[in-house]
C-alpha cells in the first residue's frame, strides 16, 4: 500500500493512475478502523480498480474539545488492517497539510444539516462539509463510499454534491454491527462492560420500529421508543425521530421513505444508530 501524507504526492501518484485509465475509489475515514470501515473498502473493490482511504481525525467536526481530544488514533493497527484487506492508497494528512490558519468558510446545504445530529452538535456538518469537499479536491475519485452508520451524513454529501455538480458517484454502504446488534462504531472502545450491555437497546429498539411499523401509529412507535431508551439504565436519549428518508423531516403515516434514528449518551460515549424502515 502506498502511503501519503502530502496532498500533492498523493495527487501526483493518482494522476498517473488516471491518466492510465483506473477508476479511482475513495473511502473517507477518521481512523481507529473496525469491520464496517473494511467493509466500506471491499465495497469500493468491487466498483473501482484502485481504492483510496483517507485518515484523517477532521478537528473542524467536533464540536466538543474533549471528544476531539479522546478520539482513538490507533495509526500503526490501522495500517495493517488496509494492508490486510489490499487497499491501494492511505492517505493520512496532519491538520496543517488540511487546513490553513483561521480558515472559517463553510457551505449552507440548507435545513439539514440543522436537524437532528445538527440541533446536536450544532456546526459538526460545517465541519464534514468542508473536510469532504476538500478530500474530494484532493482526490477527484470518481466514486466514493460512505456508511449507513451515519445516515443523515449521507443526505449531506449528497446534497452538497449535487449543490456543486460535482462529478463523484455516492454510494452508502450497510451497517455492521456486533453479533449481537450494536453498531460497529470507533466510539465502542470507549464503552464500559456495563454501557456496552446497555448500548443493546438502542439496537433492540430501532428493530422493534420496524418490526410494528405497519401496524401501528407513528407517534405511538417514537413514545414507546423513547420510553424504552429512556428507562434503560446510564443512558440519556437525545432524539428517537421516525423521520422521511430523504429530507429528515418528521415522517407521517403516507410517507413512503422511513428511517428511524437515534443517539444517545450511553455512560460517556454518544453513539447514534438507525434503521431503514421502508424503502
Ligand atoms: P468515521 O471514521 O466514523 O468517520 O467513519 C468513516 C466511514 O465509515 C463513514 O462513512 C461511516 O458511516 C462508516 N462507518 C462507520 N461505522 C460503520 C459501520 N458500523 N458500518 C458501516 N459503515 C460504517
Amino acid at each position: 500500500m502506498e502511503n501519503f501524507t502530502k496532498k500533492a504526492q498523493l495527487q501526483q501518484h493518482l494522476q498517473s493512475l488516471k491518466a492510465a485509465g483506473a477508476v479511482i475509489g475513495f473511502v473517507p475515514t477518521m481512523g481507529a478502523l473496525h469491520v464496517g470501515h473494511l467493509s466500506l473498502i471491499k465495497q469500493a473493490q468491487q466498483q473501482c480498480d484502485v481504492v483510496v482511504c483517507s485518515i484523517f481525525v477532521n478537528p473542524t467536526q467536533f464540536n466538543d474539545p474533549k471528544d476531539l481530544e479522546i478520539y482513538p488514533r490507533p495509526i500503526q493497527d490501522d495500517i495493517a488492517k488496509l494492508q490486510q484487506v489490499g487497499c491501494d492508497v492511505l492517505f493520512n494528512p496532519g491538520v496543517t497539510e488540511m487546513y490553513a490558519d483561521n480558515e472559517k468558510w463553510h457551505l449552507d446545504i440548507g435545513e439539514l444539516e440543522g436537524l437532528l445530529e445538527g440541533k446536536f452538535r450544532p456546526g459538526h456538518y460545517q465541519g464534514v462539509t468542508q473536510v469532504v469537499f476538500k478530500l474530494f479536491d484532493i482526490v477527484k475519485p470518481a466514486a466514493a463510499f460512505f456508511g449507513q452508520k451515519d445516515y443523515q451524513q449521507v443526505l449531506v454529501i449528497t446534497q452538497m454534491v449535487k449543490l456543486l455538480n460535482m462529478p463523484v458517484k455516492l454510494a452508502m454502504c450497510p451497517i455492521e454491527r456486533e453479533a449481537d446488534g450494536l453498531a460497529m462504531s470507533s466510539r465502542n472502545i470507549h464503552l464500559t462492560a456495563a454501557d456496552r450491555q446497555h448500548a443493546l437497546i438502542l439496537s433492540k429498539t430501532l428493530n422493534n420500529v420496524k418490526a410494528n411499523f405497519d401496524s401501528n401509529h407513528i407517534e405511538q412507535l417514537t413514545q414507546n421508543a423513547e420510553a424504552a431508551i429512556s428507562a434503560e439504565l446510564g443512558l440519556t436519549l437525545g432524539y428517537f425521530e421516525i423521520a422521511d428518508a430523504d429530507t429528515l423531516r418528521p415522517a407521517t403515516q403516507t410517507t413512503k421513505k422511513v428511517v428511524a434514528l437515534v443517539a444517545a449518551m450511553v455512560g460517556k460515549t454518544r453513539l447514534i444508530d438507525n434503521v431503514i424502515v421502508s424503502s
